[in-house]
């Protein structure tokens, strides 16, 4: 197996908070479950993107947010938990600041508009929390 890469293309326009909560959701539903680290740990990280996004969230969270990402990093049995605590690493040393926004506005400071979608829609896109 030669491997894989994925490139997403998003513009000034994307929430970021909402771009790695669908990330987050889609890594948490491809664990297998065999290691702890993954396991525990990509649903918790789905858990607080949903919180910060929906606004329910700490700076803590944010916190704890880069604490399990960097926890699950180099500790798990295949590369998934890798996959999965990368992008909350970078999303998080490149925009912490957005991240902390939606902690103060306690929601979306961009509005049902970012993405281009309104909340309605957000649920397709975006889908409904596992845990
Ligand atoms: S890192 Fe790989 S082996 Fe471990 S639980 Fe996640 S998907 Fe399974």
């Amino acid at each position: 197996m030669a491997g894989s890469g994925g490139v997403i293309v998003m513009d000034e326009s994307t929430c970021l908070v909402r771009a790695l909560a669908r990330i987050a959701k889609f890594y948490a539903e491809e664990s297998c479950g065999q290691c702890t680290p993954c396991r525990e740990g990509t649903p918790w990280m789905e858990g607080i993107l949903h919180r910060i996004e929906h606004g329910e969230a700490s700076a803590a969270d944010v916190d704890r947010l880069e604490q399990i990402a960097n926890s699950i990093a180099g500790n798990t049995i295949c590369a998934l938990g890798d996959a999965a605590a990368m992008p909350v690493q970078s999303f998080l040393k490149k925009f912490k600041p957005e991240f902390l926004r939606h902690v103060e506005a306690r929601g979306c400071p961009f509005g049902d508009d970012a993405w281009g979608k309104t909340q309605e829609s957000r649920e397709a896109v975006v889908g409904e929390m596992r845990v």
